[in-house]
């Protein structure tokens, strides 16, 4: 059986309180018109508590990043166990931009997986090749080097979300092609039942990188592809709800 497709976006260090009124307006179309998929919003820390206490049922709220330990002398970090408290539901794990920006392997990231199942949260891993990765024929190699790293024993298809992003294709309006998507989709697909068994086709696959409303229709109907994770176009509950609408039939 496929999966409840999920539609999550990464605001990234984007919004201020006021920027509830776009939380406010996604959570009213729902309401209206339905939820045709499970739909997330991961807001910067700071507006994770305020989120999660004035959504509504159709809209979960999650969390960026987290560390690794429960508590303790890490200053500027956030736990995943604060992150529960303040009532995220999921949270992001290697995306491209901590990877590159704070050096974290996919040992971090899956230390850092491992803390947000501990907590009963849901990681969602991002995994995804540099462009000279995917030029020098490395694509595969690298997107199941990061899954095999980051992904956690303890993962499950209920538990565990697996986010494909390459690189090259976050904010830039760039994206590969159905097919280019589907084959590596694909190839996650196997290396997941290859490690989990049947359980591995049940793990959500989304797909991130320029997802916006005039390609969501045909991204989100590649093989394996199990919903999005959405940056820019997230911000504005117009275009986020354009992509939702993919899962409209
Ligand atoms: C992201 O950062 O996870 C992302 C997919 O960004 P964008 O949609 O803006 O490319």
């Amino acid at each position: 059986m496929k999966p409840m497709p999920l539609v999550a976006g990464n605001w990234k260090m984007n919004g201020l309180r006021a920027s509830q009124a776009e939380l406010d307006a996604l959570n009213a179309v729902l309401t209206a018109k339905g939820a045709p998929c499970e739909v997330l919003i991961c807001p910067p820390f700071t507006l994770v508590a305020a989120f999660a206490a004035a959504t509504g049922d159709k809209v979960a709220i999650g969390a960026q990043d987290c560390h690794a330990k429960q508590s303790g002398a890490h200053t500027g970090d956030i736990s995943a166990e604060m992150l529960k408290d303040a009532g995220a539901g999921y949270v992001i794990v290697g995306h491209s931009e901590r990877r590159a920006d704070h050096g974290e392997s996919s040992e971090a990231v899956r230390a850092k997986a491992e803390a947000v199942l501990a907590e009963g949260l849901k990681p969602i891993v991002c995994i995804g090749e540099t462009e000279s990765e995917r030029d020098a024929g490395k694509t595969l190699d690298v997107v199941l080097g990061q899954l095999a790293g980051s992904v956690p024993t303890g993962s499950t298809a209920a538990n565990t979300v697996i986010a494909y992003e390459p690189v090259w294709a976050i904010g830039t309006g760039r994206t590969p092609t159905v097919a280019e998507v589907a084959e590596v989709h694909t190839a996650i697909r196997s290396a997941l039942v290859a490690r989990f068994g049947a359980d591995g086709t049940g793990f959500r696959i989304l797909y991130g990188g320029s997802v916006k409303p005039d390609n969501a229709n045909e991204l989100m109907a590649a093989d394996n592809v199990d919903g999005a994770l959405v940056g820019g176009a997230s911000l504005k509950a117009s275009d986020f709800t354009g992509i939702i609408d993919a899962y409209r039939s």
